[in-house]
């Protein structure tokens, strides 16, 4: 590989220039014409714009996106998180065009985009799954979806197989609701996603999100780069994420970070991916794969020294993983603050012109962001304008240095949600470690 096109913006189209460029590659930047100001750009080999500021037209646009790579002569697209990034068919052209996906093949990432095939995947590498309705619920039979939910035990979730981003489940919480719920899911399903296949699984009250990051060649090699807990979350969108997931039972994560490994290996895996798990009880239940780089992979980083991104595209380009498992050691401790372009109190986009940044340093102190002053944060866009990363011998350590950092951190002009991290690293339940999924919005009232 010698050429990769980031078909991604904002920080991580910056992480994976400065990847790139680690590595030697030459780089090409597409963007639209709301975003002719991102710092990547200046950054890029070439620079193409590929359509308007409506992302449907734009970085979504896979022909625009196939035509840049063709017109610069880029063998490698790197798609980054969201956007194109687990469309399977975008992989698809990508290869049948005759350039290198930098991520797993389509058809693992329809495998694991379709949430009962995933599932049924992971039990046969052995991971742990949420008991449940072992695939999809009859369309015909009331009786036996009856005898699922008492077999189960109330309350259950159910589920639809093509759901993501939080849409698509409905918990039911006594028998005589089952049936009207699973009408009303199946429904929506088929409208939101062409899909109206629905399961149900076991509702767990109190769980942890834990998830575990892998790194794998595709040629038998796979590894797991430890774990990490993003239980602080706001309508499961991660506010914190940290590495290592404090309190974990030893004895099943060992297992399960075995698996994960194991189910790599299996599927012929190539490149990074995330499993993701509830944690409740000492026990984990798988509940997705995300088959890309996740925006809170620096924490992993930050505690093994290995760089995810590097890796992502030295796989991608026919190279075996560089590391084995028992090279990989967990060191210290890390934490990762989003800020988001959003006011504090409404948790609304706030767009608008960056008219002071100031980026924190210091020992154990990583920005990713590609702000700057001056910089006008469009509107079009996810409100993700940076991530402050913090790192420590210890979880003290690290928290200790994010308190500096987030007060050392100047945006000036827009609003963010910086005041809320300056609290929630001072929360004496997040301090402690281990609180659950539902913590934050019951601290903000929410719940
Ligand atoms: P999506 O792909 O839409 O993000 P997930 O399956 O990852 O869907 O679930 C999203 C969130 O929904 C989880 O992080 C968790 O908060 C909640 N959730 C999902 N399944 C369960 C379950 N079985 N019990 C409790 N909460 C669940």
């Amino acid at each position: 590989m010698q050429k990769v096109l980031i078909a991604n913006r904002g920080e991580i189209a910056l992480r994976v220039i400065r990847a790139c460029k680690e590595l030697g590659l030459k780089t090409v930047a597409v963007h639209s014409t709301a975003d002719r100001e991102l710092m990547h750009l200046a950054l890029a080999d070439e620079t193409v714009c590929i359509g308007p500021a409506n992302a449907t037209e734009s970085y979504l646009n896979i022909p625009a996106i196939i035509s840049a790579a063709e017109v610069t002569g880029a063998d490698g697209i790197h798609p980054g998180y969201g956007f194109l990034a687990e469309r399977a068919d975008f992989a698809e052209q990508v290869e049948r065009s005759g350039f290198t996906f930098i991520g797993p093949s389509a058809e693992v990432i329809r495998l694991m985009g379709d949430k009962v095939s995933a599932i049924e995947a992971m039990k046969k590498a052995g991971v742990p799954t949420v008991p449940g309705s072992d695939g999809p619920l009859p369309e015909d039979d009331d009786q036996r979806c009856l005898e699922i939910g008492r077999q189960v035990g109330y309350p259950v979730i159910i589920k639809a197989a093509g759901g993501g981003g939080g849409r698509g489940m409905r918990v039911v919480h006594q028998e005589e609701d089952l049936l009207k719920s699973i009408r009303l899911t199946r429904t929506e399903a088929g409208a939101a996603f062409g899909n109206p296949m629905v399961y149900l699984e076991k509702f767990l009250t109190n769980p942890r999100h834990v998830e575990v990051q892998v790194l794998s060649d595709g040629q038998g090699n796979a590894v797991h780069l430890g774990d990490r807990d993003c239980s602080l979350q706001r309508r499961h969108q991660k506010i914190i994420e940290e590495a290592p997931a404090p309190g974990i039972d030893e004895k099943a994560r060992a297992e399960v970070q075995a698996r994960c490994v194991k189910a790599c290996i299996d599927l012929g895996y190539r490149g990074a991916g995330t499993f993701e798990f509830l944690y409740e009880d000492g026990r984990f239940y798988f509940i997705e794969m995300n088959t890309r780089v996740q925006v809170e992979h620096p924490v992993s980083e930050m505690v093994t020294g290995i760089d995810i991104v590097k890796e992502q595209i030295l796989v991608a380009a026919g190279n075996k993983l560089s590391i084995s498992q028992d090279q990989v050691k967990v060191f210290g401790h890390a934490i990762e603050c989003r800020i988001n372009a959003e006011d504090p109190k409404t948790f609304m986009p706030s767009p608008g012109t960056v008219t002071f940044f100031h980026a924190p340093g210091g020992n154990g102190v990583r920005v990713d962001s590609h702000l700057y002053s001056g910089y006008k944060v469009p509107p079009n866009y996810d409100s993700l304008v940076g991530k402050l990363i913090t790192y420590g011998a210890t979880r003290d350590e690290a928290l200790a240095r994010m308190r500096n950092a987030i007060d050392e951190l100047v945006v000036d002009g827009i609003k963010t949600n910086t005041e809320l991290h300056r609290e929630l690293v001072r929360d004496p339940g997040f301090c402690k470690g281990g609180v659950n999924i539902h913590y934050l919005e019951h601290k903000l009232g929410l719940k």
